[in-house]
């Protein structure tokens, strides 16, 4: 081994969107926060994502600009700028290419396994160029980076700097799996003249499949909760990369994802009508008439609020939602709805707006702010998820003391305990079949508690107020991965 060596150790982390800068889904959110708390666990941590036109002025007005240099793709020589931004205390560095990322949204065109091919091979050229970017670990999420661990063992072996970089890849939802035509492996990716690249990112043989080749590729593998890592192992959740998770299992980790408890956090949410704590829930009253007003809901403090926020896709389980509406409606249940998604799901809900008048509310919408009030409005979250990662939703609603009523999949099953009504354990209320009644039976046992035993109600949430979803414990589970990979170097 190694001689041994007495400092930080260095991590990149390398996602395709980050909160404050752009996000859409969980993924931005971890970007956001995972980095600060390995900071404060004791690593040395920056951030790089691209630099889309869609970041608000007000940071990038303050970056600064740190490298220039060209990126080569195939045939191209692609320009590339580094910025970087200091944000909470952790530097984030930001991939400048206009015609790549200077667009009106971060996904979905018809060049995208182009553009992330360019931000993975950006990444590698910058651990070479940029000093400050040299690195321990190479941290990569989902299949915008997936490149970069393939792209740094196939082309930057030759580098000083690169050869040491051992890789990590997370997976955030194995259902994004980057695949594009096989064009792209000489188009694009440059890689056609390697058979063994070309034979580990190849899927069915006709096309070419990122996350597959980062599976194989990367010194280890994480997704975000033990839960999820065993179900990735199966037919049903893997989507064709079951097998490649089976035999990767060895060192495929499962880390619960936590939440930025300063951004969530009732006694001190700038955007809420009412702070409240766990001790006076006095607040989240007047925060329920607050958001029903708002909403155009009856102003009743009686009826049992539901709320749900997230993307309206078929993995959220909203056929079930839809299946067992009627019967949901007709238990004097109110619901409020925040998300946009797919067409049929977004058309689905705009029905039941109309359909049940001052009972249910669907905002179509990506709204952050209408998202703090109804975590803290709700006396329930709804979450059904036919498949769940980790899932944030659930976790920031428990902080607000907002109870989920979860399907046992994923990180729901992680981090939900259900209530059991003998020994009053729990912190929300749980599923176990992809079922519809089932759903429905569940959420109407929770309003059973909620309307005839509020002592029991309130117990409950103050359990769930109480778990501690803080960054911490991932952070060190997280370091603890990263100092496998490189056991000669000893935390300082
Ligand atoms: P996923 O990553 O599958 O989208 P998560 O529950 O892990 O789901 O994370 C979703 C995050 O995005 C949460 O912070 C949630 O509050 C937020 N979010 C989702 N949809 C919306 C929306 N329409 N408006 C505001 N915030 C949203």
């Amino acid at each position: 081994m190694a001689d041994r060596v007495r400092r930080k150790i260095r991590i990149l982390f390398a996602a395709s969107e980050a909160v404050p800068f752009a996000k859409t889904g969980g993924l931005g959110d971890v970007a956001g926060s995972l980095p600060r708390a390995l900071k404060a666990a004791g690593a040395k941590v920056a951030v790089i994502v691209p630099k889309y036109g869609t970041i608000p002025e007000q940071y990038t007005d303050k970056m600064k600009h740190v490298a220039d240099f060209y990126v080569p793709l195939s045939w191209r020589n692609v320009y590339c700028g580094i910025e970087k931004f200091t944000y909470q205390g952790v530097d984030f560095y930001f991939v400048d290419n206009e015609a790549y990322f200077k667009r009106d949204a971060l996904y979905g065109y018809f060049d995208d396994g182009e553009r992330f091919a360019f931000f993975s091979k950006a990444i590698c050229e910058a651990i070479e160029k940029v000093p400050e970017l040299e690195c321990d670990v190479l941290h990569c999420n989902d299949w915008q980076t997936a490149l970069a661990p393939i792209f740094l063992r196939e082309f930057y072996q030759g580098s000083d700097v690169c050869r040491n970089v051992r890789t990590v890849f997370t997976i955030h939802n194995v259902k994004f799996q980057g695949q594009f035509s096989d064009k792209v492996l000489q188009e694009v990716l440059g890689l056609d003249g390697i058979p063994a690249a070309a034979g580990q990112l190849r899927s069915d043989g006709q096309s070419i499949n990122y996350m597959k080749g980062a599976l194989l590729y990367s010194d280890t593998i994480s997704t975000v909760s033990p839960t999820y890592a065993r179900e990735l192992q199966m037919p049903f959740y893997g989507e064709g990369l079951d097998g490649i998770f089976r035999d990767r299992s060895w060192c495929l980790h499962g880390i619960l994802n936590g939440i930025d408890t300063d951004a969530w956090n009732p006694e001190t949410d700038k955007t809420v009508k009412a702070p409240f704590s766990a001790d006076d829930l006095s607040g989240k009253a007047q925060d329920k008439a607050a958001l029903q007003e708002e909403l155009g809901l009856r102003v009743d403090p009686e009826r049992p609020l539901v709320v749900m926020v997230g993307r309206l896709t078929n993995q959220k389980g909203l056929g079930l939602v839809r299946y067992g509406m009627e019967r949901i409606m007709s238990n004097g249940v109110q619901m409020a709805i925040l998300g946009t998604g797919d067409a049929d799901q977004e058309e689905a809900f705009r029905y039941f707006d109309g359909k049940y008048g001052d009972m249910l509310t669907a905002r179509i919408a990506f709204d952050g702010a209408l998202a703090h009030r109804m975590y803290a409005a709700g006396d329930m979250l709804l979450m059904p998820s036919e498949f769940e990662p980790c899932g944030l939703a659930q976790m920031i609603a428990m902080r607000y003391g907002t109870l989920p009523v979860v399907r046992e999949t994923g990180g729901l099953a992680d981090s939900v305990i259900p209530y059991n009504k003998y020994t009053g354990e729990g912190t929300g209320f749980a599923f176990t079949n992809m079922n519809a009644d089932e759903m429905t039976n569940c959420l109407l046992d929770a309003c059973e508690v909620f309307w005839n035993d509020q002592d029991a109600w309130q117990q409950l949430q103050r359990q769930a107020m109480a778990v501690d979803f803080s960054w911490k414990r991932a952070a060190g589970d997280y370091l603890a991965m990263y100092h496998d990979l490189h056991p000669e170097i000893v935390q300082r």
